[in-house]
């Protein structure tokens, strides 16, 4: 297939990586941020290609970018891409090199959101501009959304965009946006490349144990604290039992073939745990995936040594598995236990997208067009994106923000990491993968 990607777009995605991440949009939860200033950068650039940005704001400051580009078959479903524009939060005293400088070192842009995700920010930015200047249209629709929000609740974000702009959406059935198509290096020479298709839902719980309130030197079989001291024992220390969902059969079924492994993950006494100790280091990419999870993370209870209080509190964060949440109510309500009361603190849905899909089969090429050494596995993010929230709109979410890194680079390592940084060799791989797929959706 011809190149369009010219040289000013391979540029591009290289100042535009630094410049977003000079523009500093660290998010610290409970509305401490301000995307505004970077929602007008990319808005700049998309409208300089005669597109129409509209900027949306539930909270001023907390700015989305939404655009649409017009394809050539107007009978073809849309396609959302997607990126948001808000970083973690970053200590520069812990970096080597400022975490908001931008700086362009021996071939690498460094500093927070290189990888997460202003790297796809600036790749998406940079194709489409090159698209205007060669005149080219993709085949479907393609909505391009920046958001604001998503390292904290999304609701000055995605959420917003998905309850109150619909319409902007209209037509589109799929998505992509972060974690998947990046090198993850398992091993000598194996390069894997995954596709993220499904996500664990979330469910943090929030934990209240009664009891009966006193001294502290009396006899108390009531204790609040003990109670709740027990309830988050037996959940830390629970078994939860493997349940493989379609995404991450296909992930074990996918590596046990790349390392010559005879496993059918269908087979009714497939071991998983026996396979996952056999994949060595890419083991780390499905075994957080094949069981729900719930890890206890913070305790409040009492204020005075002698003083037993009436009741106690503590956090639980819960990842639960594409039709896993029936099992993980019963389980919670288990081992709770009847002197401790639990819910959602906060829930958000698991999702699941095919693998035997039109579009993952034309992920998985343009991925392997431009990295033939790799290998494709699909996989399930065990946690969070955005893509939760533009499931509401019926938009079926992959996870591709493609990235070719040398070995050395732990891309996991580097998601909220410090030192994040991306080569710019990545970011010319990542702009001609988008540019290769996005043409061909
Ligand atoms: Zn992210």
């Amino acid at each position: 297939m011809a190149e369009h990607i010219d040289g000013r777009a391979l540029d591009e995605v290289v100042s535009f990586t630094s410049e977003l991440i000079r523009i500093d949009t660290t998010n610290r939860g409970g509305g401490d941020c301000r995307e505004r200033p970077a929602a007008e950068y990319v808005a700049e650039r998309l409208a300089a290609t005669g597109l129409e940005p509209v900027l949306l704001e539930r909270t001023p400051g907390r700015t989305n970018v939404v655009a649409r580009i017009e394809g050539t078959d107007p009978s073809a479903d849309a396609l959302l891409v997607h990126g948001h524009l808000d970083v973690v939060p970053a200590e520069p005293a812990d970096w080597d090199v400022h975490p908001f400088s931008g700086e362009v070192r021996d071939g690498v842009v460094w500093g927070r959101g290189a990888v997460d995700m202003k790297n796809m920010d600036a790749m998406v930015l940079a194709v489409v501009r090159a698209w205007a200047r060669a005149g080219i249209r993709p085949r479907r629709d393609i909505v391009i959304a920046y958001t604001a929000d998503e390292e904290a609740s999304a609701i000055d974000g995605s959420g917003f965009l998905a309850d109150h702009h619909p319409g902007l959406f209209e037509g589109c059935t799929e998505g992509i946006s972060e974690s998947g198509a990046f090198t993850f290096h398992a091993g000598p020479g194996t390069a894997l490349y995954p596709i993220a298709a499904g996500e664990r839902g979330t469910g943090w719980l929030k934990l209240t144990a009664h009891g009966r309130a006193g001294h502290g030197s009396k006899v108390n079989r009531a204790n609040a604290v003990s109670r709740l001291a027990a309830a988050i024992a037996r959940i830390g220390e629970h078994q939860w039992p493997v349940r493989l969902t379609p995404t991450v059969r296909a992930a074990l079924a996918e590596l046990a073939r790349v390392y010559g492994i005879a496993a059918d993950p269908a087979a009714p006494d497939f071991d998983v745990d026996e396979l996952l100790g056999k994949l060595g280091p890419a083991a780390a990419l499905v075994e957080s995936t094949v069981r729900n999870s719930a890890n206890p993370t913070m305790l409040e209870a009492g204020y005075k040594i002698n003083v037993i209080p009436g009741h106690a509190t503590a956090y639980v964060d819960g990842r639960i598995l594409p039709g896993g949440e029936d099992e993980f109510r019963d389980t919670l309500d288990r081992l709770t236990g009847p002197d401790v009361d639990w819910e959602f603190h906060h829930k958000e849905v698991a999702l699941q997208a095919p693998v035997d899909s039109p579009t993952y089969a034309k992920l998985r090429a343009a991925v392997e067009e431009f990295a033939p050494e790799g290998h494709v596995v699909p996989y399930c993010m065990s946690g969070g994106t955005d893509a939760k929230q533009f499931s509401r709109l019926g938009i079926t979410g992959y996870g591709f923000s493609p990235l070719r890194l040398p070995p050395g680079f732990d891309y996991p390592a580097l998601f909220h990491g410090v030192d994040e940084r991306v080569p710019v060799d990545a970011l010319h791989f990542g702009v001609r993968v988008l540019d290769h797929y996005l043409r061909a959706a």
